[in-house]
């Protein structure tokens, strides 16, 4: 049993306390190597952000969990290095999907889970959510459960068709399960794919597809229930234009990518929303980034000659989400 306390990393209970209270959101970005974990730390320090990195099921399968666990806690030297004092950052499961999975990860020193039993009856995501909140409090972790499910596919977490959160049901399930943030359906969905295009207009002047608008009465009547609970979204990635336009400009077909747009984000920042998830768009930024460079270098073999300059991409796109969508920049 190894304490997230002894590694330099920090639960997410007083984090979410003043981001509900100063209406922002902290970020929590993926992450599956080297090079983005740094471009992570990088932008939090030069913002001043906390921030919460999350290790996904694919993570876990691609970089393996006890790596990942231990470039954590690198990054909090690393953080420090950078000239950070008092870095405020989170290790979280995402999408945890049993109680074994959540225990280990424990066990090994995240100090934030996320149980998500969103796709079970009510009964058994209640008593499944419980059990694990049960656990991870006797050593000051804390949990996320899901209420509600998102579309859309992403490291192995699948849905068909989204079912937004039922405001009736969250008082009854905070409260029997002792979980610590809430993560709800409101019309985000996991990918870079979140809507077709049946499902969108079309812009006059641009001619691109404008997705669905988010379920705002949703959150707020989840808000009226739950006063200053903190509330999470998943899947809220932007997917930029651009960066689809540069995969597609140097051998990329990606046809139709459609995110939420930053203005919606924005303004959900600065309500209870407190977590709010980004991974896609950091994928589109690193695969254009290295799509160009290859390109424009056909002779390059070095792989830093592409990872480095996929890195500083990365890092502008975080500094960007910080600073101009989540609002969480200057909080340390
Ligand atoms: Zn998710």
């Amino acid at each position: 049993m190894i304490s997230y306390k002894t590694l330099g990393l920090v639960n997410t209970r007083e984090m979410f306390k003043k981001a509900v209270k100063g209406g922002y959101a902290i970020p929590a970005f993926n992450f599956n190597n080297m090079e983005q974990l740094q471009a992570i730390i990088m932008a939090a320090v030069e913002t001043k952000s906390p921030v919460i990195l999350q290790v996904s099921r694919g993570a876990r399968d691609y970089a393996n969990q006890t790596l990942l666990r231990y470039m954590a806690e690198g990054a909090v030297e690393y953080a420090k290095e950078l000239g950070c004092e008092k870095p405020e950052i989170v290790l979280h499961l995402d999408h945890g999907d049993s109680f074994e999975t959540c225990k280990s990860c424990i066990d090994m020193g995240f100090s934030s889970v996320m149980i998500d039993g969103s796709h079970l009856p009510y009964d058994e995501n209640v008593a499944l959510t419980k059990k694990v909140v049960e656990y991870a409090h006797q050593f000051d972790v804390t949990v996320e459960g899901e209420l509600g499910v998102l579309a859309g596919v992403e490291d192995e977490v699948s849905a068909e068709e989204s079912h937004y959160t039922k405001p009736e049901e969250v008082v009854d399930f905070v409260t029997k399960t002792g979980c610590d943030s809430l993560a709800i359906s409101i019309g985000t969905s996991h990918g870079a794919y979140k809507f077709t295009p049946e499902q969108c207009t079309v812009d006059p002047e641009t001619g691109r597809l404008l997705p669905p608008p988010l379920a705002f009465d949703v959150l707020e009547a989840i808000e009226k229930e739950l006063p200053g609970f903190p509330i999470v979204l998943h899947g809220s990635s932007s997917v930029p234009q651009e960066d689809v336009d540069t995969i597609n400009k140097y051998g990329g077909k990606m046809v139709a990518a459609v995110g939420i747009p930053e203005e919606q984000l924005r303004k959900a920042a600065k309500s209870a929303v407190c977590k709010i998830n980004i991974d896609s768009d950091s994928r589109l930024a690193m695969t254009a980034a290295v799509r160009k460079a290859l390109a424009e270098k056909p002779a390059e073999f070095d792989p830093r000659k592409y990872l480095g300059p996929a890195r500083a991409s990365m890092k502008e796109l975080y500094m960007h989400k910080i600073v101009n969508v989540l609002g969480s920049n200057d909080k340390l």
